[in-house]
């Protein structure tokens, strides 16, 4: 066999340190893993029951494109119909399947630092990435963004709010971005952290999907609703594109199960606005306690907050957090918000 060029210097995903294998490491103490953004509470009542009773129904194939789903997200956003919604197994594969359908040769420009997953996949599918860097206050530069695009570029990804750093624009600079780019060029709204964002001069990304023909916004069931393990996301998209994406999708890609769950957790608004209420809270309880012991962090306004400090520090208190070495931050880690008790364990540490 004769594996394509581009693949030699593209490694697979590592993720984070595990609890385990810290434990493994370190005798009988017991970790924390507030590595992968992951929420502290598991999938609403209602998710675990739709997927407890979608599992007798195991034998036969899901809903090829999730009409039942695609309903009721479509039904959140205001203007939206069903032929909006693109679903896929987790918003990475919505993210690939946008890339794939772009044509090469090609340039896909983000902000860096930022998920690393748009660097190896754009390069997998057999486009050329271009980083432009995040402004001082860590924040993604739209004027230099701008600056980059030129003939071949096929693809802008927005990372709104950007992880690794948690800083937002708001949808008012989104939008005159969007208006200035050409329409040959799409624009990829990365919103995995989308609920999260109180400022109400940053929500409604769907109303300039539908202004538009070439922007679309990726959000995911991973974060705020606790399903990263059914692997489960969505995108908002433009008729046109929407499909164009089921052109490239692989068909039955998202589980009935996930299916099921995604549907129920969505219809709990209420139940999700509290979880946010929660993670707002707690994320202002550990930014007060970073002032306090004179630690320089990034206001976040996700469910993780970037600090200046190396990831040993929280190890004394058993606590993993991703090093901000793997992230393009050395000497910073970036801490995923937990449950009370995992968050005390963080403050413990500073002291
Ligand atoms: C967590 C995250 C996602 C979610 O990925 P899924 O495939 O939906 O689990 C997407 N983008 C960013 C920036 C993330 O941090």
């Amino acid at each position: 066999m004769r594996p394509r060029v581009a693949l030699e210097n593209i490694h697979p995903y590592q993720p984070p340190r595990m609890d385990w294998e810290m434990a493994a490491d370190r005798g009988s103490k017991e970790y924390v893993k507030l590595t992968m953004n992951e929420l502290s509470f598991g999938p609403l009542p209602e998710a675990k029951a739709a997927a407890a009773e979608a599992l007798s129904r195991g034998n036969l194939y899901p809903q090829r494109d999730a009409e039942p789903l695609r309903e009721v997200i479509s039904a959140s956003n205001p203007g939206c119909t069903p032929a909006n919604v693109v679903v896929g197994n987790g918003s990475s594969e919505v993210l690939v399947d946008l890339l794939q359908i772009l044509e090469r040769p090609g340039e896909v420009i983000f902000p860096w630092p930022s998920f690393p997953f748009y660097s190896s996949t754009t390069r997998v599918v057999g486009l050329d990435e271009r980083r432009v860097a995040l402004d001082e206050r860590h924040v993604v530069d739209l004027d230099a963004l701008y600056e980059a695009v030129g003939p071949t570029t096929r693809a802008v990804i927005l990372c709104n709010p950007n992880n690794p750093t948690g800083t937002y624009l708001p949808l008012e600079r989104v939008r005159s971005f969007a208006e200035a780019l050409p329409e040959e060029v799409l624009l990829i709204l990365d919103e995995a952290y989308y609920e999260f964002v109180e400022d109400p001069a940053y929500a409604g990304s769907h109303g300039l999907v539908l202004e538009s023909a070439n922007v679309v916004s990726t959000r995911t069931f991973s974060k705020v609703h606790g399903l990263a393990g059914l692997r489960i996301g969505y995108g908002i998209a433009p008729e046109g594109l929407a499909d164009y994406v089921w052109r490239a999708h692989v068909p039955f890609s998202v589980s009935l199960v996930a299916q099921a769950a995604a549907e129920a957790s969505m219809r709990r608004t209420e139940a999700i606005a509290e979880r946010v209420r929660y993670i707002t809270e707690e994320r202002e309880r550990l930014q007060s306690a970073f002032d306090e012991a004179a630690l320089e962090y990034v206001p976040s306004h996700t469910n993780f907050i970037l600090v200046r400090t190396g990831p040993e520090v929280f190890e004394k208190t058993g606590v993993l957090v991703r090093e901000g070495e793997a992230l393009g931050y050395p000497g910073w880690s970036r801490i995923s918000l937990g449950s009370k008790a995992e968050n005390d364990r963080i403050i413990a540490a500073l002291s």
